[in-house]
């Protein structure tokens, strides 16, 4: 029988099979005509679905590491100051990115579900010493979502150039980049794109660009240097053949399907999609007296959910029985509460039909 289980961890995700078969199709050069039009057409979707007419959008082979990377190395130089806020695992692992960079920083950090207050950000903000500011849109570790728009809104005013590591939301939560007022919006394409894998995509803002344009120090890092891959989504936005490092072709063959399929179903749909299924698993889960380690709904992810296990649970058991009725769901990540709790991605190609599934197995196995 072909394998029947359902991939419900936060990334990887489930994947259309239309997006599968696009991989499959022979390798074409990276300089070939369809190929740069392939490339060139989702770099303009790109733009669409990050709502940011008028920034660079990046499509390079690597994780959603890469791409956190790239946006770190090329606007940060010795001593800036780098303010990053933190509501989990991937918050932290942005401090270590900064800190490389040779960045100041200090990172405002929260109890564990919580989410950042406004003003604490605001009265840090005021201080006048800050170059950037990192926000984790969706810490897949905690599930817990922050306020990215008044965030921005507060960067903004202090003229603060913004990063959003939206690795675990672009595409499913919503976010309007240049209306937000965001500089650097980044995520990976195994999540909510609906892409195995492979690619990181980030879209810059012309202030960002400026920001790298205007340094006096190299960019310590020569695979994410700008200056090595603007001239390339250049020329591929431009329907022109370039090489710096060879693209992941089928990758990007299947980037194309699944960005079309964003666009068609409409960004607002999605986004109401994710919400309203993620709402149902939550609604169910308390039900059954499931606890959420998120402490107030509103600022609980759409993307995925983490829940503490019931007292009498043995977490592994659970996750055991869990596959053996088809359900892959991911244990925990953050390292103080990791064996209390396990976490359940719901986005990208989800249905209906795939939450009734999870939550019927999660009755049998508790
Ligand atoms: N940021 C967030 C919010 C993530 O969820 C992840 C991956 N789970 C990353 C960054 C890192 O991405 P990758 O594993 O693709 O390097």
């Amino acid at each position: 029988m072909t394998d029947r289980n359902l991939l419900m961890i936060p990334g990887p995700i489930e994947f259309e099979p239309e997006v599968l078969r696009a991989m499959s199709i022979k390798t074409a050069s990276h300089v070939a005509p369809n190929f740069i039009e392939t490339f060139g057409n989702c770099l303009d979707m790109i733009q669409k679905i990050w709502q940011a007419p008028t920034g660079q959008a990046f499509i390079v082979a690597g994780s959603g590491t890469l791409a956190m990377d790239m946006a770190a190395a090329n606007i940060t130089e010795q001593g800036d100051k780098v303010l990053v806020l933190s509501t989990g695992y991937f918050g932290k692992r942005y401090k270590d990115i900064f800190d490389r960079y040779g960045a100041k920083t200090t990172i405002i950090e929260t109890p564990i579900g919580e989410t950042i207050d406004l003003n604490t950000i605001e009265n840090e903000l005021k201080k006048g010493i800050y170059k950037i500011i990192s926000i984790t849109h969706v810490d897949t570790s905690t599930g817990v979502l922050t306020d990215a728009k008044n965030i921005a809104a507060i960067a903004n005013k202090y003229n603060v150039l913004s990063v959003l590591d939206g690795v675990c939301s672009v595409a499913a939560e919503e976010i309007a980049q240049e209306e937000w007022g965001i500089d650097v919006v980044l995520t990976a394409s195994q999540k909510a794109i609906g892409v195995p894998p492979g690619l990181a995509l980030l879209v810059a803002s012309e202030k960002a660009i400026n920001v790298w344009k205007n340094r006096t120090t190299p960019v310590q890092n020569y695979y994410a240097d700008f200056a090595n891959w603007l001239p390339i989504m250049k020329a591929y936005q431009e329907r022109r053949p370039s090489y710096f490092g060879t693209p992941a072709v089928n990758l990007i063959n299947a980037l194309e399907v699944s960005l079309k399929q964003i666009l068609a179903e409409g960004l607002q749909n999605r986004f109401a999609r994710h919400k309203n299924l993620a709402t149902l698993f939550r609604t169910e889960l308390k039900k059954l007296g499931f606890k959420y380690v998120p402490t107030k709904d509103k600022h609980t992810a759409n993307t995925l959910s983490a829940v503490y296990y019931p007292t009498h649970v043995n977490g592994n058991d659970f996750r055991k029985k869990l596959a053996k009725n088809n359900i892959i769901v991911a244990g925990g990540l953050l390292p103080e509460i990791k064996e209390q709790y396990f976490r359940v991605g719901h986005m990208g190609a989800v249905t209906e039909n795939d939450i009734v599934a999870v939550i019927n197995a999660i009755k049998k196995s508790i």
